[in-house]
């Protein structure tokens, strides 16, 4: 049984205040439902990261970082390494975002540095890609998200796939209101795990979470969900809300 999780991606919201009652609010939710079959984390900013582990500790509710270096300390201005991120208790790491990509200009070379970086400090990565509009319409989507996945991961052994996530965001559906169709979705998927089982056979294949992003919300999560290669979702907009991104989380 592959893991379902929701995860919410509070990109660049909510102050240390904001994200404390937001996460404790998401918390109560998750604690009162008994929600057993679904695993939900939430990404604050750097600077609520300690402050929503704190509000969370007595749930079920992980928390997990946006981003990170992949240094472990020294001259990097403004950066933040893995091991820091563990001294406050976050042991989750998006990484791969396409905003990261499009607006900081992260490559696949340096997010395989960040994935390397974040497994050797044995946190777990929910490692984002996915193709533009362009790429779509010119009917290139498989091609493009191949490409990412084998640049950022296909240097890693088998066993590394434990603990990563899988996270298919195509980039014309983030923040746009427009939706991958559920048939989209299950397309893509299920083509992430071919690839998957192609390089590591289908054990491995079959045992690894792929989520969907890409304004994901109350009114469309379950028919995503319901696909049989889509193991949950990465919430941006609708996981600022707690009803909203509780309503996902039921979705399953
Ligand atoms: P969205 O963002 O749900 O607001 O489209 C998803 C994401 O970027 O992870």
């Amino acid at each position: 049984m592959r893991k379902q999780i929701v995860a919410g991606n509070w990109k660049m919201n909510n102050g240390l205040a904001e994200s404390k009652k937001l996460a404790k609010q998401v918390a109560k939710k998750v604690k009162k439902a008994k929600i057993k079959n679904a695993n939900v984390i939430i990404a604050p900013t750097f600077v609520s990261l300690a402050g929503a582990v704190k509000a969370t500790k007595k749930s079920k509710v992980k928390v997990a970082a946006q981003n990170m270096h992949f240094e472990e300390n020294g001259a990097f201005t403004g950066e933040i390494s893995a091991k820091m991120l563990k001294s406050v208790g976050v042991k989750t790491v998006i990484l791969g975002h396409s905003e990261r990509r499009e607006y900081f200009g992260e490559t696949d070379a340096l997010l395989a540095k960040k994935v390397d970086a974040a497994l050797a400090n044995k946190m777990k990565v929910i490692f984002c890609f996915g193709e533009v509009l362009a790429d779509r319409k010119s009917s290139n989507q498989e091609a493009v998200v191949e490409n990412q996945i084998k640049n950022a991961l296909f240097h890693l052994e088998a066993s590394a796939f434990k603990n990563i996530v899988l996270a298919y965001e195509p980039v014309w559906a983030i923040g746009t209101g427009e939706t991958a169709s559920p048939e989209q979705a299950q397309d893509m998927h299920a083509f992430i795990r071919k690839t998957l089982a192609d390089k590591y056979g289908d054990e491995v294949a079959n045992s690894v979470s792929i989520l969907y992003g890409g304004s994901c919300k109350p009114t469309n999560a379950k028919e995503i969900f319901s696909k049989p290669d889509v193991d949950g979702g990465l919430i941006g907009g609708a996981a600022l809300n707690a009803d909203d991104f509780f309503a996902i989380v039921n979705a399953f």
